[in-house]
């Protein structure tokens, strides 16, 4: 037997492993059978080389649970290791440099950083185990198989063993504290978190105990013996949809996928982007657009990240673009530095260039899919508007792209590019200080008194509803400062595309000066600010509107933008409008009874509010029982 110490320079690295891995104690068990996977892709490789005479179909990586005896066992029928190569691979190798590490990192809380430095790997098994042993046996011609202990301490014992199959155990015996790994649904939940879709099936098998089975053996006395039963699970896919070639996949291949990926989804995907990168990284995967609602915030870190088809997280922040975590899917690539510390991510030029490039390519695809069928296209827009509004706000290079493929609709639902829109506008909706205003609405059935009213005019009106509606209007004012977008309630017809011309008015300025105090009285002052303005006839007798710009500056101080702050909140200031060319405005002024031109006043104000959907409460309940009144 031979007795040696763990090259390794520090007595203390095992109390380290488990301090700093302590959050993330799982994942001993995704080196340990990624470990016996690549183990058995060597296998593979050397079969392919004629250098080995072994079956490859055969592979296969067995995770046993022995509750009883408090261990859980990795088994491959991989590559295997002789003695040499324990003692290189696994005795001297894996900690070199431990000791300059250990101190650089003593009092560093970064848990990534110590796992990256050396791809902790095997000794991992120590962050859950009391006692390690390795029982190997190479499939080079005339192995004998070797068989490795070490308690946790840097001593280990290698001696000869006999092993009648090529591969290799790994034994792990749970420490006291760490039972949790010995409980059936515990591995279960990791192997399926990290291991559905390694390239090597993945078999979980129970050693479960019974007492009661009458076919098992007998003692003396005639009583069963306990008998030990294997139960066994595969748990995984060794060849998911993204390893595949494209034009091997169907539309339902890959909406199985898209299910096999995310069992709890209801709803199945829009479409998908399949990625496949050889130069300059490695990247492949298949991203998956879904419905999206509005809520944004609970639809991120679903994009599940891999490296060679070993799980690795799904919170992939700082690796791709924000907008893009609004997406479904796997990204695969052993070329994302992925054990280092998010910071140092967000710095590496790998990722950079990875997340570029996926930006390119979903702005590729989203491009293809409205050039080649623009009506299919329009009909997905309202479920993935908010995607691509998100996408543009964030990301300069996507903004630009998505100028081809962005749409808005109208009212009507007439749907343009923005070039296309601005051409449209340009003819009918131009002021006179040649900008081309788009009218817009935030809430359509809200504000249809107000559209009605323009498109009365010939007016087109488009629906920029949603949270990032703000936003977008004022990214698409700075991109071009020809268009001037205004909700359209934003001010009297007349005003909103200002023209040369100006109606005359019927009422003097004596009568409108006699009439205002009034309509003040009546409105609440506080709240209204009363003009009178020349409008048209067929327009209503009063009408409310906001300005555009306060009410912008109002909507993103709401939405916690800062450097409002300091004016204090916005209050909620409306203007009301008299149209001093309305029948009933002169019916008003020609009343000379004051309670009656009171009422009728109070009613028309009402009806402004009741249209811009301000008139609610007791206020409404009063309107609604004065209205009736009136008609008896
Ligand atoms: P890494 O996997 O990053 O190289 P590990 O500490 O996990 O580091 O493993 C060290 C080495 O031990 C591996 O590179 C491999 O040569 C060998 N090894 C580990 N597990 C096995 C196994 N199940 N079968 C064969 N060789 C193994």
């Amino acid at each position: 037997m031979q007795q040696g110490s763990i090259n390794v320079q520090t007595e203390n690295i095992f109390p380290i492993i488990k301090k700093f891995l302590y959050s993330d104690h799982e994942i001993f068990l995704r080196e340990l059978v990624s470990n016996a996977v690549d183990a058995s892709q060597k296998v593979k490789t050397l079969k392919g080389i004629g250098e080995l005479n072994a079956d490859p179909n055969k592979l296969k990586v067995e995770v046993i649970l022995n509750k009883a005896e408090k261990t859980l066992t990795i088994r491959d029928n991989g590559i295997g290791m002789t003695e040499e190569e324990v003692n290189k691979y696994i005795n001297q190798i894996a900690f070199s440099g431990a000791e300059e590490f250990v101190n650089k990192y003593k009092d560093a809380e970064a848990t990534n950083a110590i796992i990256g430095h050396f791809g902790l790997g095997f000794y991992s098994a120590f962050m859950v185990a009391a006692k390690v042993e390795i029982i190997s046996r190479s499939q080079k011609p005339n192995s004998e198989a070797v068989r490795w202990e070490c308690d946790g301490s840097p001593n280990y014992t290698m001696e000869a063993a006999s092993k009648k199959t090529k591969g290799t155990d790994i034994i792990l015996h749970i420490a006291e504290d760490s039972e949790e790994f010995l409980e059936e649904e515990r591995i279960r939940g990791i192997l399926n978190k990290y291991c559905k879709f390694m390239p090597v099936s993945i078999i979980f098998g129970k050693k479960s105990i019974t007492e009661d089975d009458p076919s098992g053996e007998k003692d003396e006395e005639g009583k069963v013996l306990q008998i030990t039963k294997q139960v066994d699970d595969i748990i995984n896919n060794p060849s998911p949809a993204w390893m595949k070639k494209p034009v091997d996949l169907t539309d339902e291949d890959y909406t199985n996928f898209y299910r096999e990926l995310y069992p709890m989804q209801m709803e199945d995907p829009l479409f998908h982007i399949h990625l496949n990168v050889d130069y300059p990284f490695n990247l492949t995967g298949i991203l998956f657009f879904p419905r999206l609602k509005q809520n944004v915030e609970l639809q991120r870190n679903k994009i599940h990240l891999y490296s060679n088809q070993v799980f690795i997280t799904d919170n992939v922040e700082n690796i791709v673009p924000d907008f893009l975590t609004l997406l479904h899917g796997v990204i695969d690539s052993p070329d994302i530095p992925l054990n280092v510390s998010r910071s140092y991510l967000q710095e590496d030029g790998n990722v950079k260039k990875i997340s570029s490039h996926i930006t390119k390519k979903v702005a590729d695809k989203l491009k293809s899919m409205f050039n080649e069928n623009r009506e299919d296209f329009e009909s997905k827009w309202d479920d993935i508007r908010m995607f691509i509004d998100y996408g543009m706000l964030t990301d300069e290079k996507f903004f630009e792209r998505s100028l081809k493929f962005a749409l808005l609709k109208n009212t009507d639902g007439k749907a343009y590019t923005f070039d296309e829109m601005k051409a449209a506008l340009s003819a009918t909706q131009q002021d006179k200080n040649n900008k081309t205003v788009v009218l817009y609405t935030t809430d359509a059935e809200g504000q249809h008194e107000r559209i009605s009213k323009a498109n009365e005019r010939g007016y087109e009106v488009m629906i920029l509803d949603g949270p990032l509606a703000a936003h977008i209007t004022s990214k698409m004012e700075q991109h071009d400062s020809d268009l001037q977008f205004k909700r359209v309630d934003a001010d009297i017809l007349e005003k909103l595309i200002e023209r040369d011309e100006e109606l005359e008015s019927k009422l003097s300025e004596e009568q409108q000066n006699e009439l205002k105090p009034v309509v003040e009285e009546v409105a609440n002052a506080e709240k209204f600010d009363v003009s009178f303005a020349s409008m048209s006839v067929t327009d209503q007798p009063m009408v409310i509107t906001e300005n555009e710009f306060m009410r912008r500056m109002k909507e993103q101080q709401a939405a916690g933008g800062g450097g409002f702050q300091m004016f204090g909140a916005f209050p909620e200031k409306f203007n009301l409008v008299v149209n001093s060319n309305h029948p009933l405005i002169e019916r008003v002024v020609a009343e000379t009874d004051a309670d009656k031109r009171k009422d009728l006043v109070k009613q028309l104000t009402d009806l402004a509010r009741l249209s811009h959907g301000i008139l609610k409460g007791e206020e409404l309940t009063k309107f609604v029982a004065r209205s009736v009144d009136l008609m008896n």
